[in-house]
């Protein structure tokens, strides 16, 4: 258990110590309207993983009270998430359907305490009503109406008396209140349609606001945690469970940031909207970033997992790079899985020396992998090697087979080119190549110097399989919809030939292809007579090398720079390795910055200079390992016009939510230039990060009210054009507005 991991289990911890509760109790509460992605496994690892450390219990709820969205079969794909992931909730599935009756109790009770009021304004009055952030607002005439109307038409309204949108159910509380959300909230709305577990049973359903805290309660949690959004919707929380005086112990609301990742869209909507559109294959598709999209493409549930524990607990929303996901299953899986050769692109060879056949014997795993078992490899003298591994003119560095080079057959012996055979349109067809019987693997002697080693099957004796090959769904790091989408996402080989033993010994179900990546056997299409295997990632970040968008956060350049030998990632000194762990384990880094820190002298350095003056661990290693590690690489230390202490302050200023990550950048780029304390630096530019809506919104209005036209664009439905109201308001503030922040309080405004 990693105690003082993070600030959720700070609170869990302390709150147990102080005996406010007895045992903590967490849930994961998804609406059923969509299969989970891997937002929601963060939120399961949280939930329930804070459940598990402190011998608690975590509930899996539906939150189902929006009957037009919501489906058995979602219910149905949360519970394998949850499963998959390895967790258990505590007895049966809960469902907030489940307390409609009870809920409705509790309304009554308002409405008894003076505290709720039906209203009967329209959706535009209502609107004007409210007032703005600036001016408070009024309550409507039905505010006046008796305890006894009031009763009344609940009722009623609940029979079904009345047409949707009639009338509302709503708290009494404030309508002056700086706090939007808290002037009178609607409770309950009137909705004529059928639930799928309910039935025609209700008429009304009660608002998240309402539902939420109540369920809260009703299940006996004690710590709600949810994702920043709901900030605002903690005051109605707390005022909700305050009100109604209900008998202690009472759940209170903590909030998290939520997951972001780049070239990846995560909300619900967005995803239906692409399984809909058939733009993928599913809610599994092995494209998407469901979990059963992962599963389908064979990640494990360990390496979701890690990455989701790496990323850390945040209380600022920020964007974490794809790759660091995909450093995690490659992680995982090179620690794991069998090595065995599959020809993706045939192209054939033909050994003119060589008679017979033979059977290799090579293990399937390296010296590294502490797992036993070996396989034959057929050979004779007709093979596939890969198209790409053959180059009539090879460009510079090129160490694979050409006329003038030989190469080794992975596990065999080395091959010389003695012809090279073409069809008609001037394509490859065939080598003509002869074997050096000397130099066989294992017991060479033959002297003859190859630079590298290629993966082949026989011909004979190789087996055709399908390999559909995944790339990134999207082709732009921040995706706003289908025009963003990458054609290239999915090529399907059907034209490829793996080792026989594969398929016959089946060592396992996820595989390294030599050279090529892992791979997972289809667990829906495959079948003996047509194999098919899914590409679940690289060997190593190939990406970031095929986009000509410079590295966003010095991470990516990074791993390049890593020193790569034919694919396989050259293994740490015995020093290196010590400070990796203690990384990891003790500082909780995530596993490619303490990579970047331990393979680097002068990073580590500075690094455990810079933690020796403030102590934040997680948020220091980012700094260092990207901006510093961009000065440092063609500077000494002492060339630095910043200290160590000068990053701890400036990563203070960070934690503390002075300054943003990106405006921290931009304090960073005036000590590299200039030198300087990066408090006098803030100061001097007036850069203190601006969070607060009060200070945001009346920009906002101003913005929206200068661009009418974009406005009604926006109605109409090019959502697009969120982005340029967002960045029409960070302007404005030249930069110091919480990006998060704006992008909420826009989104809401032009609901
Ligand atoms: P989306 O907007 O993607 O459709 P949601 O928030 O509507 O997601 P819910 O089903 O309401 O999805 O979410 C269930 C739980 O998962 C909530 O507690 C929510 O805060 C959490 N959650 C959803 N998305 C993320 C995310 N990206 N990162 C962390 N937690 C998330
Ligand atoms: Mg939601």
């Amino acid at each position: 258990m990693s105690e003082h991991k993070d600030f959720l289990r700070t609170i869990v911890k302390e709150d147990l110590k102080s005996g406010k509760y007895k045992e903590v109790i967490t849930r994961f509460p998804p609406e059923p309207n969509g299969f989970p992605h891997i937002g929601h496994a963060k939120s399961i690892a949280i939930n329930f993983g804070i459940a598990r450390d402190y011998q608690g219990r975590c509930n899996l709820r539906m939150d189902d009270t929006n009957p037009t969205t919501e489906d058995i079969k979602y219910v149905e794909a949360l519970k394998d998430a949850v499963k998959w992931l390895g967790f258990e909730w505590d007895q049966d599935v809960r469902y907030t359907s489940d307390y409609f009756p009870e809920l409705y109790e509790y309304a009554k009770q308002l409405v008894k305490m003076g505290k709720a009021y039906v209203d009967s304004v329209n959706e535009e009055e209502m609107r004007l009503l409210r007032g703005t952030i600036t001016e408070a607002g009024t309550r409507s005439k039905y505010g006046e109406r008796s305890v006894e109307e009031n009763l009344d038409l609940l009722e009623r309204m609940k029979k079904g008396e009345f047409k949707d949108g009639e009338h509302v159910l709503r708290a009494k509380i404030d309508m002056s209140a700086a706090n939007m959300k808290m002037r009178d909230p609607i409770l309950y709305r009137i909705k004529h349609a059928h639930h799928y577990r309910a039935g025609d049973e209700w008429a009304i359903y009660p608002l998240y606001d309402f539902g939420h805290c109540l369920s809260d309660y009703i299940e006996g949690v004690t710590h709600s945690i949810c994702t920043l959004e709901f900030e605002n919707n903690r005051d109605i929380y707390d005022w909700v469970l305050d009100t109604l005086e209900l008998t202690p112990p009472r759940p209170y609301q903590h909030e998290f940031a939520r997951l972001g990742i780049n070239y990846t869209v995560m909300s619900k909507r967005k995803l239906l909207e692409l399984v809909e559109g058939n733009y993928v294959n599913g809610w599994d598709d092995p494209r998407l970033p469901t979990i059963a999209g992962y599963r389908r493409r064979g990640y494990t549930p360990e390496s979701i997992l890690n990455f989701c524990d790496t990323i850390g607990v945040a209380k600022a929303n920020s964007t974490v790079d794809v790759s660091q996901l995909e450093f995690c299953i490659r992680d995982d899986l090179n620690a794991k899985v069998p090595r065995v050769m599959c020809v993706l692109n045939p192209l054939k060879v033909t050994i003119t020396n060589y008679e017979g056949s033979e059977n290799l014997i090579a293990s399937y795993y390296p010296e590294d992998v502490p797992k036993e078992g070996t396989r034959e490899i057929p050979f004779s003298s007709t093979i596939y090697i890969d198209r790409e591994d053959f180059s009539e003119n090879p460009p510079k560095d090129y160490f694979r087979l050409t006329p003038q080079q030989n190469v080794r057959l992975k596990h065999a012996y080395i091959i010389t080119c003695k012809e090279v055979i073409k069809d008609n349109n001037g394509n490859i067809v065939e080598i003509k190549a002869e074997y050096n019987p000397d130099s066989k693997s294992g017991e060479d002697r033959s002297g003859i110097k190859v630079k590298s080693a290629i993966q082949w099957v026989d011909a004979k004796s190789a087996k055709k399989v399908e390999v559909r090959v995944y790339d990134r769904l999207y082709k732009n790091e921040m995706p706003e919809g289908i025009e963003d989408l990458n054609p290239d996402s999915l090529k399907i080989m059907t034209d490829a030939y793996i080792e026989p033993a594969v398929i016959t010994q089946r060592p396992d179900e996820r595989f390294q292809f030599e050279r090529e990546g892992y791979f997972y056997a289809d667990p829906i299409d495959y079948t003996n007579e047509k194999p098919v295997f899914n590409k679940i990632v690289g060997l190593k970040d190939s990406w970031a090398k095929k986009t000509d968008v410079k590295p966003a956060r010095g991470q990516r350049s990074s791993v390049e720079k890593k020193p790569q030998v034919d694919g396989e990632v050259v293994p740490m000194s015995l020093e290196e390795k010590a400070l990796f762990e203690r990384y990891v384990q003790e500082l909780k880094l995530n596993d490619m910055v303490a990579d970047i820190l331990a393979r680097d002298e002068k990073l580590s350095s500075f690094y455990e200079a810079t933690l020796f003056v403030y102590n934040s661990p997680v948020a220091i290693a980012n700094m260092v390992a990207n901006e510093v590690a961009r000065e440092l690489k063609d500077k000494e230390v002492n060339e630095l016009k910043f200290s160590a202490t000068q990053i701890a302050e400036l990563v203070k200023l960070i934690d503390e939510d002075t300054i943003s990550t990106k405006i921290a950048k931009q304090v960073f780029e005036e000590m590299v230039k200039d030198g300087g304390n990066p408090v006098e630096i803030v100061q001097a530019k007036g850069l203190v990060q601006i969070s607060n809506p009060v200070e945001i919104n009346p920009i906002i209005d101003a913005v929206i009210a200068q661009n009418p036209d974009n406005v009604a664009k926006f109605k109409a439905g090019n959502t697009k054009l969120l982005g340029f109201f967002v960045g029409q308001v960070l302007k404005a503030t030249g930069g110091k507005a919480n990006p998060q922040v704006v992008n909420e309080l826009v989104a809401k405004k032009l609901q």
